[in-house]
């Protein structure tokens, strides 16, 4: 596969065909073994795969960057290594040895650089899976299980400016249940946010937040984002309880806002009330960063948010943590890998 026939200047998030990926493979007999860099390419399972039939399966997202110091480096890899081994011990998914994840990652990036973007351009998206191969009729974890990366390209998000979000509180869904999956980046938590998004988009909203399961009073998060809100100099965002995915983006926003701009960040339940009535509201994760909030609809009451987005701490600590994704100040946190 060639990058030629890519547009390099309006990359979307859109999964392109790249080189090669990355395959390994678990038995009974033989624990994990690496298969290696095999082309990019369609997948065979069984019809009776227990990922096909029951959703046994988990996956990460992070990214591979270009930055200033003509390098490319991966962000806060460690932490999807250990996220996926949470996902994977929740999901009866055999864990993967130490170290393992981060050489899979580096050797599949290694491979497409020629599908890397430019830092202007955006990054290389990073998408590890596992799931259930072997065939189960029964409800009962699987016996064989495939560990998988593909990489695609994507662009650099809202390159002409963000845009802000208009958002609106469900109280017709939840995302997952307090005791629940909702911790883990399992495949099964997603196919559910695809009618509440579908309806909240036809009625004119671009993102939905979900409330809590068990206390409809505070929120969980979004779709495939975490939430945050400013009220002075406190930054405030969800405990991580169990029904919401612990985000790197999120522990990133955390780190950032108190070592640079001395926030106070509040860890804890974030009520609908202080939600709506914060001074800025916005969503992290990996895909996009940060996202501000422009309004917040819950049942047929809008708060618009008036802080300008270019006058926002918002948007400062956005730059800052691209900053040190793109390595073009000092990162005092150790996050940035270089590929070895
Ligand atoms: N919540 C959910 C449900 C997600 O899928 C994601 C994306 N991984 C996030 C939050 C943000 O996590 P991160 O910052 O690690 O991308």
């Amino acid at each position: 596969m060639s990058n030629k026939n890519i547009d390099w200047d309006n990359l979307g998030f859109n999964a392109h065909e790249t080189k090669s990926m990355f395959r390994a493979n678990y038995t009974l007999e033989s624990n994990w073994q690496v298969e290696g860099l095999i082309p990019y390419g369609d997948v065979s399972l069984s019809p009776a795969s227990t990922v096909l039939n029951y959703g046994q399966g988990i996956f990460e997202g992070t990214k591979a960057y270009q930055t200033s110091r003509e390098r490319v480096v991966c962000f806060r890899l460690e932490d999807n290594a250990n996220r996926f081994l949470s996902s994977s011990d929740r999901m009866c998914i055999p864990p993967l040895p130490k170290g393992f994840f981060e050489k899979a990652v580096q050797d599949v990036v290694k491979d497409n650089l020629e599908f890397l973007p430019s830092k202007e351009q955006g990054s290389l998206y990073i998408r590890p899976l596992a799931f259930g191969e072997g065939p189960m009729l029964g409800v009962k974890a699987s016996d064989n299980f495939t560990f998988l990366i593909y990489v695609t390209p994507v662009g650099s998000y809202f390159k002409s400016g963000l845009k802000s979000l208009n958002t609106i509180i469900t109280d017709k869904y939840h995302r997952t249940a307090t005791k629940s999956v909702g911790f883990a980046k399992a495949i099964g938590n997603y196919a559910g946010t695809l009618l509440p998004f579908k309806e909240i988009t036809d009625q004119g909203y671009d993102e939905i937040i979900f409330l809590n399961s068990s206390d409809e009073n505070i929120i969980d998060e979004a779709r495939s984002a975490n939430i945050f809100v400013l009220k002075d100099n406190i930054l405030k965002t969800p405990s991580l309880q169990g029904s919401i995915l612990p985000g790197i983006t999120r522990d990133s926003v955390i780190k950032v806002a108190s070592h640079f701009f001395n926030l106070e960040v509040h860890e804890g339940d974030v009520t609908i009330e202080e939600l709506m009535n914060g001074d800025e509201v916005f969503f992290t994760g990996t895909a996009a960063v940060i996202v501000p909030a422009g309004s917040i609809n819950y049942k047929n009451k809008t708060m618009e948010f008036d802080a300008k987005y270019n006058d926002s701490m918002t948007k400062q600590i956005r730059e800052k943590i691209i900053d040190i994704q793109h390595e073009n100040i000092e990162d005092p946190f150790g996050w940035v890998i270089p590929l070895r």
